[in-house]
């Protein structure tokens, strides 16, 4: 465990209040990284926790750090996987398959003549990476002509279980107040104050909204919300071993290069998605104009994997994730002196969790107190 994980590793610094909205992967992630760092949190949820209806509750996220497009972005992501295997040790401890965090790879599919130039990224951000074959991984489609690049240290996150451990630990820690079924209502971006629905306020010395794609209903940012569907399949019979113990998760892939999958490790379903089932929506109780089955028949013309019509759809699930409107992607922003909120959550929104924490435990610093600093933006 790094010294910046360590309980108590803030040393003699004063201890502060934190009162977080939300208790999805940025909120619970973000209070463990708090208690750890010495301060007090109070996590307001308006359901249970973890609560299903978020939208980190599913069964497992990906977890990679290659984007050819921003190298640094790479090199931050990197670091994040070893975060991630801190954080696993750390609620689950080292007993073999006790933890979330399996790395079983993720490879994306690249046209022959780009893929060197993709591992190139890699290698600057010294991100292990292999090019690959298709043949090897023969129930994944691949675009025709195409190569993989196998992140060899990224992988699976069991997300609900992963939820469950990070409520356990900050139950157990007196620092800690978890308060499911508290809707907050407002929050004063001047002074940080929270209002519940039952008209009573929580304050702290800084206030983190991650209320995930509810955000925007609490801090006025500018976002973009995208709804998508994703198809769960179980692997006919003969291929189970092969899907629970050699298979990566794969993005880039399918006929035409813009279907997405995640493996059926430790027990979980295999999931299927892409480009085609994701849409803009202005609310996320706004209603398709077709219906989720439609949705999901356009999830399996991705042809994603060879021979899809040997697997049985068991289950299929819609949600939500927010960009930010001007720049794309996920951000953290410091609304008011002592407001943050991250409402643009992204697509990486589990990846890039623990930077977000770091960042909130960053503005906790004397130094560069939050009371203090000038309203802006984190790219995580
Ligand atoms: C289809 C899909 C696939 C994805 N795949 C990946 C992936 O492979 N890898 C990856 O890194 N990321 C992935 N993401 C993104 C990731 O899942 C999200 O970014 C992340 O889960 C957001 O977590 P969060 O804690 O910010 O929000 P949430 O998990 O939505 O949590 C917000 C919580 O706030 C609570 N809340 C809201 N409003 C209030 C209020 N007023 N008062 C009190 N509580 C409130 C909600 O009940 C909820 O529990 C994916 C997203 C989608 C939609």
């Amino acid at each position: 465990m790094t010294a910046d994980t360590r309980p108590g590793s803030m040393g003699r610094a004063r201890q502060r209040r934190v009162v977080i909205v939300g208790a999805g992967v940025t909120g619970l992630v973000t209070a463990i990284r708090c208690v750890l760092a010495g301060h007090r949190v109070t996590v307001l949820e308006r359901g249970a926790i973890p609560d299903p209806g978020s939208t980190s509750f599913d069964q497992h996220r990906a977890l990679r750090a290659l984007d050819p497009t921003d190298p640094e972005g790479t090199r931050r992501a990197a670091s994040a996987h070893d975060r991630w295997s801190e954080l696993d040790a750390l609620l689950c401890g080292s007993r073999p398959g006790a933890g979330f965090y399996r790395r079983v790879g993720v490879v994306t599919g690249w046209p022959r003549d780009e893929a060197s130039a993709v591992a190139d990224v890699a290698a600057q951000a010294r991100l292990p990476v292999e090019l690959v074959a298709p043949e090897e991984f023969p129930h994944i489609r691949f675009p025709a002509h195409s190569h993989g690049v196998l992140e060899t240290d990224a992988g699976v996150l069991l997300a609900d279980r992963m939820l469950w451990a990070a409520a356990r630990w900050l139950e157990s820690r007196p620092e800690a107040r978890l308060r499911p079924w508290c809707p907050v209502s407002a929050v004063d971006a001047d002074t940080g104050r929270v209002k519940l629905t039952d008209g009573t306020f929580e304050e702290g010395d800084l206030v983190l909204v991650a209320g995930g794609p509810w955000s925007g209903d609490l801090v006025d940012l500018p976002t973009v919300m995208y709804r998508q569907t994703m198809v769960y399949l179980r692997p006919p019979d003969e291929l189970a071993a092969w899907w629970e113990h050699a298979a990566p998760s794969a993005g880039r892939i399918g006929a035409d290069g813009d279907a997405w999958l995640l493996p059926p490790v430790g027990g979980t379903l295999l999931k299927v998605s892409g480009e085609a089932a994701c849409r803009e929506v202005s609310g996320v109780d706004d209603e398709d104009d077709e219906d989720e089955l439609r949705w999901s028949e356009r999830v399996m013309a991705t042809r994603a994997l060879t021979d899809m019509d040997r697997y049985t759809v068991v289950a299929v699930k819609r949600c939500h994730y927010t960009v930010d409107a001007h720049g794309g992607g996920s951000h953290l922003a410091q609304v008011g002196p002592a407001l943050w909120a991250r409402a643009a959550t992204g697509g990486d929104g589990f990846r890039t969790a623990p930077l977000v924490a770091d960042r909130i435990v960053d503005a906790l610093r004397p130094s560069r107190s939050p009371l203090m600093s000038s309203t802006g933006r984190s790219p995580t």
